[in-house]
């Protein structure tokens, strides 16, 4: 395939997650079409990924393919999110470069020459970080701050703060994440898990251009939890510690009563301290189960090995490379 041979850095592929996108779509055809155009030293591929959407998205993508030759795209069968569908498209890649870009124009696509500039000096990963993230409420910012810090803590990786799915990753880097097949792939720890060299590139972060958000808190929890039960054990160690602490703390007070009841008698009041110790026995015993539960959940999606996603349409140069779909 063209292109492809490691160490030549020229051709880019822009991938593009798309989820009722029509609002966002045209301006965002516009700005990477005037990107395109006007590049000489950098040939791009725009690829993108229709997640199921339920709009107009995927003929405004069609059509913009009929008239664009430097377009691609895949369609997934149903809405797989955002995760699965960036790693559609990585499967898919063949050029010496990716970008991942938001469809919502939140990453300006203006700024891939300069991080081209630097992926051309030797770095594999050039990764945006937000310096500001306009249009994002205290308490987004707040709970993605803490998260960050938990999974860098327990985890044990270097997480890179503040940055998402926008930045240029190297062939090298492509094909390793190619090579993760496990089924709950968690795109921001894996790209710090898979390492090379790596350079942050600060940015501004504006609000979504068009449309709306398509997260909500429910799928960012999900999300959470995931990053932390595909990394780590941690909490498992935690539930066997906490149990221990509670069952060495019993003892003690089992000790303590029985003592009582010999030398002083039995104690009959007494409720609001049962109930206490019951509640909380109970409360850390459904925690430990919900996270084995988690754990137990994951190794039996791994075993089903179910593909990750399906492709409904394919258009561009882009054909069956080993993969499991079509
Ligand atoms: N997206 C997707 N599948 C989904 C949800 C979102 O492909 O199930 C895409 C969406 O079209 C956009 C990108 O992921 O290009 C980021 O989504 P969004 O802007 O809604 O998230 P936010 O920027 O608010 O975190
Ligand atoms: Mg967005």
């Amino acid at each position: 395939m063209s292109g492809s041979s490691s160490g030549q850095r020229q051709s880019i592929t822009v991938l593009v997650p798309c989820y009722n996108e029509q609002e966002a779509l045209p301006r965002l055809f516009d700005r990477m079409d005037t990107l395109i155009q006007g590049s000489f030293d950098i040939r791009y591929t725009l690829m993108f990924v229709d997640d199921g959407s339920r709009d107009n998205t995927r003929q405004l993508i069609r059509d913009f393919a009929s008239t664009h030759r430097y377009v691609e795209y895949l369609f997934l069968s149903r809405n797989f999110g955002k995760e699965k569908a960036m790693f559609a498209g990585i499967d898919n890649v063949d050029t010496d470069g990716l970008v991942i870009i938001d469809a919502d124009l939140q990453d300006p696509p203006e700024l891939i020459p300069q991080m081209a500039e630097l992926w051309r000096n030797g770095y594999d990963d050039v990764y945006a970080r937000r310096r500001s993230r306009a249009g994002e409420s205290w308490l987004k910012r707040a709970t993605s701050r803490w998260y960050y810090a938990l999974l860098q803590k327990v985890s044990g990786i270097e997480i890179q703060k503040d940055t998402g799915d926008f930045r240029l990753l190297d062939r090298k880097c492509v094909d390793a994440l190619k090579r993760i097949t496990e089924s709950e792939r968690n795109s921001k720890a894996l790209f710090s898990w898979i390492g090379f060299r790596k350079i942050e590139f600060l940015y501004d972060r504006d609000p979504r251009v068009a449309g709306t958000t398509k997260w909500n808190y429910l799928k960012l929890v999900h999300l959470a939890v995931d990053g932390i039960t595909s990394f780590t054990t941690a909490p498992l160690k935690m539930a066997t510690m906490v149990g221990a602490l509670v069952s060495l703390v019993a003892v003690f007070y089992a000790i303590e009563i029985f003592v009582k009841t010999v030398t002083t008698g039995i104690d009959v009041p007494g409720y609001a301290s049962m109930m206490v110790v019951i509640l909380l026995l109970g409360g850390v015993q459904l925690l430990s189960l919900g996270i084995i539960g988690e754990y137990l959940g994951r190794i039996f999606m791994q075993t089903k090995n179910r593909p990750n996603y399906l492709v409904q349409e394919r258009h561009g140069r882009i054909d069956s490379m080993g993969n499991i779909d079509s």
